[in-house]
């Protein structure tokens, strides 16, 4: 059974994510501090995906996101934020969270959010699909999820690995964000053309040469973006 780590302080919101990931075939761990969380990571390194409350009485969730990512974890995060602020979901996004809900969530809306994270994980992947796209001086190996760049493996998050992926399968092809946002996050995810934008951003900062003057993923002006080598 795949573990989800639940960190939410508040008992009555945990024993609702925690029902209804259960009733969902996950195996739920618990905690209600970003220590906590930290701690039963440390026990269960088999965690595939953490759902971060951001506000805890002690560390709060970008912290315990960033310390995760800090150790080079590749597990799905998703932040559950109460505050409907476009900086709070810029801000999870950019220390590394996958994705966000905004509280109140229904449980359907919280389980589509979990199983679209998972499927874009790659549970269940072809293992015997094409593992190496080898484009300019970069070389993606899709069976160990891995992008290197001149021999350089690059650290990358989730998202930022189906980003690269999708482009480097369709190079020289011009991509709306609406595609990019559809084909990465799946088109239940009723997400903003934005979440695409800065996630484009925190990639070009690991893969360009110069992340201000993009020579490797361009922008298409009014439309999206093209994997141009
Ligand atoms: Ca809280």
């Amino acid at each position: 059974m795949k573990k989800i780590l639940v960190l939410e302080d508040e008992s009555n919101i945990r024993s609702f994510v925690v029902i209804n990931l259960r009733r969902s075939g996950f195996e739920p761990i618990e905690a209600a501090s970003g220590e906590e969380a930290l701690e039963k990571w440390k026990v269960n390194p088999d965690i595939c995906l953490a759902l971060l409350d951001v506000m805890l009485p002690d560390i709060d969730g970008f912290e315990v996101c960033r310390r995760i990512r800090a150790s080079g974890s590749k597990m799905g995060i998703i932040m559950l934020t109460a505050k409907n602020q476009e900086i709070d979901k810029v801000t999870g996004l950019m220390t590394g969270a996958d994705d966000y809900v905004t509280k109140p969530f229904s449980p359907a809306e919280l389980t589509a959010r979990v199983d679209a994270l998972i499927r874009r994980l790659g549970v269940g992947e072809d293992e015997n699909a094409t593992a190496e796209i080898v484009s300019g001086p970069f070389l993606l190996n899709t069976r160990n999820r891995t992008l290197e760049k001149n021999g350089q493996r690059l650290k990358l998050t989730q998202i930022e690995y189906m980003l690269i992926k999708l482009f480097m399968e369709n190079p020289g092809k011009a991509m709306s964000r609406e595609d990019i946002l559809a084909a990465v996050w799946g088109s239940d995810f009723a997400g903003e053309l934005k979440t695409v934008d800065v996630n484009i951003r925190r990639l070009r900062i690991k893969i360009e040469n110069d992340p201000t003057e993009p020579e490797y993923l361009t922008t298409v002006w009014g439309y999206g973006y093209k994997w141009g080598y």
